[in-house]
Parts: C-alpha cells; structure tokens; sequence
C-alpha cells in the first residue's frame, strides 16, 4: 500500500517512510544548509545564442529530495531499474511544469499546475497508467518538495508517470508508478536573445501513427535527433515541418507567428503538436491584448514572409526566433508584438498582476 499524500503539511515525515528518524533529521539539516548549492549550470557557447543553457547539462543534485515510489527519497538514491519498461521502451509520460520566484514578495509561483495535472492523466490514461495522486495530491507533492529542497529562485519541476516492470516485451497490466524531481532554473528566464532555427532532418510523424499531444517519453526522439542535428550545424534549435508542409513545433516549445496582417498565429491540433500550456496562455494574452490570435494551418511558405516568429513553452518561456535556415525573420530582430506579449505574460506568471487564479504560491 502506498502512503497517503493527503495530510498537510507535507514534511519528509509523513512522506518517507523508508528512512530512520535520525536519518530524516539528517536530511532535513542537510538540506536547509545546502539545497542546490553545489549546481552549477552548463553555458551553452557552440551555438548563435550564447545564453542558451542545455538543459540536459545542467547537474542535478544527489541530495535533492524527491518524491519516488511513494516518499521521499534523494535524488541519488531514486533509481529505477535498467531493465524497467520505461528505460527500455521510453514507456513513462512526463510534465514539465514551473515555479518563478519574486524576489520584492518573496514568494514563489507554480504556474497552472492544474492544468499540467490534466495533461498529465490525459498522457497516462494513453499508457494505461492509473494516477494514484488527485489534482490535490499532486500540487501539495510539489509544494512540499519546493519547501523542502528551500527553493527560493525559478524552478523547474518534472513530474512523471511510469510503467516500472523489468520485461522484455510487453504486458496489458504490469506494475506503474509516479514520481517528481525538481530542477534549479540558473538563467535569466526574461532573455529575448534572439535564435537562430533551422529546419528539422525529420518529416513531423503524422498524428495516427503518433499522437504527440500526449507528453510521452518515447515520443521525444525524434525532438531529440533533430536538436543534436541542429546544434550540429550551429543552429539554436529545429522546426518540424508535416508531410502537407505545415509548420508543427519546434523541438520542445510551439511556435508562433505574426503574419503581414499583424494576426498572431499558431498551429492547430491536427498538426501533430503538443498542446502547450503556455501556447494556450499566449492565445488568451494575445485576444486580451486586442490582437486577432488564432489556430490556423501555417504553410512553409507564408512563414518566411511572417514579421515576426517566436517559440513558447515552460522551460523556453518566451523565446523570437530572429532568423530561418541562415535568412532573417521580418527584421531580423524581436519584435513589437512579442515585446507587448512578453512583458504581459512575465508581470503574470511573476505574481506582479492579473490572473492570480493560474498561480499557486508556495510559501
Ligand atoms: N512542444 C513540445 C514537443 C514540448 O516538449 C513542449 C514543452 N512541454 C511544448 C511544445 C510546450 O508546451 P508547454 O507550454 O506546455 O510547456
């Protein structure tokens, strides 16, 4: 039997159930002196944009706590087995959901944890996996871990669903499980650096044979061939393109762009694309702010004549594209409108304005 994760506060306490209680005392000091302290982020130089952070570099902490098979445990000592079904066949579903940190409120913020929640079923149902966790359970798991590990600057957190039965093949039932583990964000999160894109070495798969709105992490190699591509070649990233020759995303972020009618546009669900949470929350901006902000097929065409292209995604948050395949994009340079939609969504997603109802505060 699994513990409960209903009872609040969520301390390692009512959480761990494997350590001693010397153990967790030991823990918990360790961890209010040095949470995080030894990370230190990966500067990506090899490409046009030298701000950007690889985020697969950046070193995880061995001592972070984490929440595994049901308590909490160290990052270090949350090990699946390599012959898990989720390492071997890639059959786990994952969200990337974020926490920004205001420094004048002292306060740190999940942004639309819910919303992640929902993706999250949606992503296990498709694996046949059974949430144990409600949306509340979920949310009180990640603010206790945002506590615990004293995180007090932006932080990424990945929660995960995951089928854990060492087998070669495959079963219709098997064991599964859930976990999450937090990641420092050590960037400027506002950077409007411009990137330099290319087009992806891969045809975007057609939507019946790989429904990519489930976050699954199988789903990611292709997005992973074509960013080691790209940064190959000396471009930021890569955008996939369907079979129709529609734009689809980007590696790990939607992509958007402002045509010659100053109309915001982004694909629409039938070109294979994840459905970002932050790509939903930039339509609603964009509408708010009195720009015609749609869903619409965008052809390989009308995209090099846009004005303006930028990517979307939580860990990317807002990022212009300023040039295509070595050809500057409008003007080559960020503009009005991303400014205007970029200013509005981090005075939103840092506590500093409207829409309160998308953030939960940690402390
Ligand atoms: N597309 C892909 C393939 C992604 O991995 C992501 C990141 N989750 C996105 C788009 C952006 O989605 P979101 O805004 O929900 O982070």
């Amino acid at each position: 039997m699994r513990p409960s994760l209903i009872s609040t506060p969520l301390l390692i306490s009512n959480l761990d159930f494997s350590y001693s209680r010397k153990q967790k005392h030991i823990l918990e000091r360790e961890f209010r002196d040095k949470a995080y302290h030894h990370i230190e982020p990966h500067l990506d130089t090899s490409s046009g944009n030298a701000s950007a952070i690889k985020p697969e570099r950046l070193k995880f902490n061995p001592n972070a706590i984490v929440y595994f098979e049901g308590g909490c445990k160290r990052y270090g000592e949350a090990n699946l087995s390599i012959g898990a079904e989720a390492v071997q066949y890639g059959n786990l579903c994952f969200e990337g959901v974020i926490a920004y940190w205001n420094e004048d409120q002292k306060q740190l913020y999940i942004f639309k944890a819910d919303d992640h929640y929902k993706r999250l079923v949606d992503s296990a149902k498709y694996l046949d996996i059974e949430l144990g966790e409600t949306q509340e359970d979920f949310k009180n798991i990640i603010v206790s871990l945002l506590k615990q590990n004293n995180r007090k600057s932006h932080t990424y957190i990945r929660p995960f669903a995951y089928r854990s039965d060492d087998i070669i093949g495959f079963t219709a039932n098997g064991s599964t499980d859930f976990g999450v583990y937090l990641m420092p964000i050590d960037r400027d999160v506002k950077s409007i650096k411009g990137l330099n894109v290319c087009k992806s070495n891969l045809v975007r798969a057609s939507a019946d044979a790989m429904p990519l709105w489930y976050k699954i992490g199988g789903h990611y190699y292709s997005s992973a061939h074509v960013k080691r591509d790209a940064l190959k070649k000396g471009f930021d990233d890569a955008i996939f393109f369907t079979h129709e020759g529609n734009i689809s995303e980007a590696t790990v972020s939607n992509v958007f762009i402002v045509n010659s009618k100053d109309e915001l546009i982004t694909p629409p669900k039938s070109a294979n694309i994840l459905m970002g949470i932050t790509r939903d929350t930039i339509l609603q901006l964009g509408k708010e702010l009195g720009i015609n902000a749609k869903e619409e097929h965008i052809h390989e065409s009308a995209f090099k004549d846009a004005k303006e292209v930028f990517f979307t995604g939580t860990y990317v948050g807002m990022a212009p594209v300023v040039s295509f395949e070595g050809k500057p994009i409008g003007k080559g340079s960020t503009g009005p409108v991303f400014k205007e939609l970029h200013k509005k969504y981090f005075d939103i997603v840092l506590g500093n304005t409207e829409h309160k109802e998308w953030l939960t505060p940690v402390y």
